[in-house]
């Protein structure tokens, strides 16, 4: 049985990173420019505190501005929208994130709508989707961003072959499915998505070359979804309770275990997908910045 590679998006955004500092270094020095980063976080939700923490430490580590907005559960989405605009008139700010999800008072759509395009490092606004859709990106979102970079710095080419995506999310599915199909290079797949509406979800799994699971669902897909040699990206990170100290370990929407032997290739959880997303955040916010003075 032929060993399944490991896809290490740690590896992928080490180079990521090291690609950044000369970008940054000419920032500084042609434009005393540091690229910041403001990120909005409303309500308390455990895993959002850590996502955040890990995005705004990277951009400390390296040397890049960020403030942390924290609001409390109650805010009114008045005051979300006012602190956006705060924010978008800001100079001191290139990127803008507000961390999903919002308390289910707050309209996401209306909240996404009024980040200022050219800051939408995550890529969310309408305006940037659009771009998105038309082959004329401005700001890709972050997770899709990176699950690109994973194929291309592994020479995975999905060009000819079948992609399948699990999900269809704003933010990861669709995009991801938009990207896979452009016709460019180390893209140009044929993609298929599927979602809870899909009747037979392994007829297409099992037709796959190229795997994207974007499920939420730990664990589901196992070796019974999948064909031999594989490419799979796990997108999954879920919590799921164990006797650790912290009370829980993570997992993908793959049973890792399960599929090893069989798939050529997978993302682990946690390593693969996660710290991409954070390297292309760093990487957008650059961009935004760079963007000022072109
Ligand atoms: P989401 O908005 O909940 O979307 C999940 C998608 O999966 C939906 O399209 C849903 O279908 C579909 N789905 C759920 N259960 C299904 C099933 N049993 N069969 C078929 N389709 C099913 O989630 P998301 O925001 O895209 O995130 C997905 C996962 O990725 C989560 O675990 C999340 O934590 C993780 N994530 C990771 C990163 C990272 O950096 N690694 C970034 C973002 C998200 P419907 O549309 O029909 O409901």
């Amino acid at each position: 049985m032929a060993e399944t590679n490991i896809l290490s998006g740690k590896v992928v955004s080490d180079a990521v990173y090291a690609a950044l500092k000369d970008r940054i270094m000419s920032l500084a020095d042609h434009h005393s420019a540091v690229p910041g980063l403001a990120a909005v976080i409303v309500g308390d939700d455990p895993a959002s505190q850590v996502y955040v923490r890990n995005k705004t430490r990277r951009f400390k580590n390296m040397n890049l501005h960020s403030e942390t907005i924290r609001l409390p559960e109650e805010t009114s989405q008045k005051e979300l929208l006012s602190t956006i605009r705060t924010l978008n008139n800001d100079p001191v700010f290139h990127g803008i994130l507000v961390q999903l999800p919002l308390p289910k008072h707050i309209d996401t759509s209306v909240v996404i709508n009024a980040i200022a395009p050219d800051k939408d490092v995550d890529g969310f606004h309408p305006e940037n989707l659009g771009l998105l859709t038309a082959g004329k990106p401005r700001f890709i979102p972050c997770t899709p961003k990176g699950i690109m970079r994973i194929l291309e710095h592994f020479h995975i080419d999905p060009s000819s072959k079948h992609a399948v995506v699990l999900g269809r999310s704003n933010i990861v599915g669709r995009p991801i499915s938009i990207l896979l199909s452009q016709k460019q290079a180390y893209s140009n797949a044929t993609t298929t998505i599927c979602h809870s509406g899909t009747s037979d979800l392994r007829a297409f799994t099992t037709q796959a070359d190229i795997l994207v699971a974007a499920l939420g669902v730990p664990e589901m897909i196992d070796d019974t979804y999948i064909k031999e040699d594989v490419v799979i990206i796990d997108v999954g990170i879920n919590r799921v309770p164990d006797q650790s100290e912290k009370g829980y370990k993570l997992v993908g929407d793959v049973n890792y275990d399960a599929v090893q032997g069989i798939a050529q290739s997978i993302t682990p959880v946690p390593g693969g997908v996660g710290p991409m997303t954070i390297a292309m955040l760093v990487e957008n916010t650059v961009e935004a910045t760079e963007n000022l003075f072109n």
